[in-house]
């Protein structure tokens, strides 16, 4: 298989960059990926999505950016990308199921990232009923009641900080006796009245009927001060930072410390010529859905232009 424009990744990145590499002709391919439509497909209902002012129901905003990609003519195709060739150009996209890799003229990486899970067992059966890894998509849900954060970086604190503006009591949950966050977050959180940051203290698991009711907390685990203790909480936050799923691709494709793939300044374009990278796999500071869109389509815009200034 041919393509001009191959989009691996089917996020609001993805979407968007299929939607403007189709309408420009290019006949673009999208391969889904191992969760097909994202992370907004894990949440409720989306409220900061412009344009839908009741919110809109995370699976149903992607299948009508999938809609939409599909309306131009994007082909898609379920499946992992477990190899690339970016040596040359087209391309060579080795895709689970494919018996061919497909050749592309050029490829838009959006394949997103991942928020890290402490791995309880029952983070999964909360998902969605009280354990959340984003507090701006699910905070509102937690007005007037009781969370908790599980982290200590920047992100934890600032949602930390957001959760309190909205609920009636936030915990911090801290495995270190100190925060790793700059020193301004710290003293935000440490002064704000509503939050209670618990140092020392780690995660043993959660609780609650059919939704979530509370957490098994440890302080001093494995010290002689060791202390098991519960709190009584509606939502639980993880923000212990995203793995961007960039492995495939670090072969060829420059990635910073933490994996994010490097992008050239006001472009979406990689070290690699006609290799582009949208949304989250690029983004260590704003992950959110409309960044993504906006990413996913100065990257199909910049895709376009590259192939009509490098024909093959
Ligand atoms: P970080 O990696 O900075 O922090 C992760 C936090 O989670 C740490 O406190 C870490 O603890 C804790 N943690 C990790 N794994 C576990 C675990 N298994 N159990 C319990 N706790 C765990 O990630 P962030 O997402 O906070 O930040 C990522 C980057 O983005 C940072 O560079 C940050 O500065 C930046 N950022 C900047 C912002 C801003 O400037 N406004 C806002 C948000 C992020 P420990 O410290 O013990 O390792």
């Amino acid at each position: 298989m041919n393509t001009k424009c191959l989009i691996i990744g089917s996020g609001p990145a993805g979407y968007t960059a299929a939607i403007y590499a189709s309408r420009a002709n290019l006949s673009p391919v999208l391969v889904d990926g191992p969760q097909p439509g994202g992370q907004l497909t894990t949440t409720t209902t989306v409220e900061n999505f412009p344009g839908y002012p009741q919110g809109v129901d995370g699976n149903q905003l992607m299948a009508d950016l999938k809609a939409q990609a599909e309306r131009f003519g994007t082909e898609m195709h379920s499946g992992l990308v477990t190899a690339v060739d970016f040596s040359k150009r087209p391309f060579a996209v080795t895709v689970s199921g494919m018996d061919e890799p497909i050749m592309a003229e050029t490829v838009i990486i959006a394949t997103g990232a991942s928020a890290r899970y402490l791995g309880l067992p029952d983070e999964q059966k909360y998902m969605g009923m009280g354990v959340s890894a984003c507090a701006t998509c699910d905070g509102f849900f937690y007005r007037k009641k009781r969370v908790a954060v599980v982290g200590g970086g920047d992100t934890a604190c600032e949602e930390a900080e957001y959760l309190a503006s909205l609920a009636e009591k936030v915990y911090m949950i801290v495995r270190k006796d100190h925060l790793r966050a700059s020193k301004v977050m710290q003293q935000r959180v440490l002064s704000n009245p509503k939050i209670t940051v618990l140092f020392n203290t780690n995660t043993l698991g959660l609780f609650g009927e059919e939704v979530l009711e509370g957490a098994h907390l440890v302080e001093y685990r494995g010290t002689e001060r060791e202390q098991l203790f519960d709190i009584n909480i509606d939502g639980f936050f993880l923000a212990i930072g995203h793995n961007p799923n960039s492995e495939v691709f670090k072969t060829y494709v420059d990635t910073d410390a933490q994996g994010f793939i490097k992008i050239k300044s006001h472009s979406q374009a990689t070290n690699v010529d006609g290799v582009y990278a949208a949304g989250d796999v690029c983004d260590p500071v704003f992950q959110q859905a409309i960044v993504a869109a906006g990413t996913g389509c100065r990257a199909a815009l910049e895709a376009e232009r590259f192939i009509l200034n490098n024909p093959l």
